[in-house]
């Protein structure tokens, strides 16, 4: 077996029956059983780390030997390990810890629009259209932040500030693949262009027709486009 203290190498992701073994272990937290070591994995090794109670400077999206043995149960939880384990129980992983920082400076709000069916969204499932985004609702001006680094993959200038299609667009492709889509803000980066996590990469438009906000949403892939099926709530990994 290849030692799993080198997962994950965000450039070149493990595959095999090792991390199947792992995968098994995490299923209950979201880790497709496709023996590949990809983001999906991570956040779960990372949600698993928190929930075993690791030292926050160890919740991480990487497995060590000491780590898979106690993941399958090969070894037993220390006893500091338990006591933070405790304390967090009901308490998810922090936006802090899971490595993505708030696009923007102000609360997120309660809930998410995501899955609401809209009109303008993207297509789903029985022909209906879904608003497949959360919308972070911020004064015209506010800088938004890379929630982590990554690659300018479009950079739309702002062409109004009325109507219901509004503003510009900046998409960050991350190094696992996913891609942050940012709606309805002024771009202040360019195609092609690295970012770094907390970079600021647009403001948000002064919309006239209602209250301003940027539409975020996270898609799994680039070239899986804009289909519901191929989008994820945002508001479940920057929480
Ligand atoms: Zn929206």
């Amino acid at each position: 077996m290849r030692s799993l203290e080198l997962m994950p190498n965000e450039d070149d992701w493990l595959e095999g029956p090792d991390v199947l073994e792992v995968q098994t272990a995490l299923r209950f937290r979201g880790a497709a059983l496709d023996g590949i070591f990809g983001p999906d994995t991570a956040l779960a090794v990372q949600k698993w780390k928190w929930r075993f109670g690791f030292p926050k400077r160890h919740v991480n999206g990487r497995l060590g030997l000491q780590g898979r043995a106690w993941l399958l149960r090969l070894a037993a939880q220390p006893a500091d390990f338990r006591a933070r384990a405790d304390q967090r129980k009901g308490v998810p992983l922090p936006g802090s810890v899971s490595g993505y920082a708030a696009p923007l400076p102000v609360g997120m709000g309660h809930g998410s629009e995501f899955r609401v069916v809209d009109a303008e969204g993207a297509p789903g499932p029985g022909g209906k259209n879904y608003h497949a985004a959360k919308d972070w609702f911020a004064p015209g001006g506010t800088p938004v932040r890379a929630p982590i680094g990554g690659r300018v993959c479009e950079a739309k200038p702002s062409l109004n500030d009325t109507g219901q299609v509004f503003g510009g667009t900046v998409k960050i492709e991350e190094r696992g693949g996913r891609v942050w889509v940012f709606r309805h803000v002024v771009p202040k980066v360019s195609v092609e262009e690295r970012v770094s996590r907390g970079q600021l990469v647009a403001t948000v438009t002064a919309w006239k027709d209602g209250p301003p906000h940027a539409h975020i949403e996270l898609w799994k892939t680039l070239a899986g486009g804009y289909r519901l099926e191929n989008m994820i709530d945002p508001v479940t990994v920057l929480r």
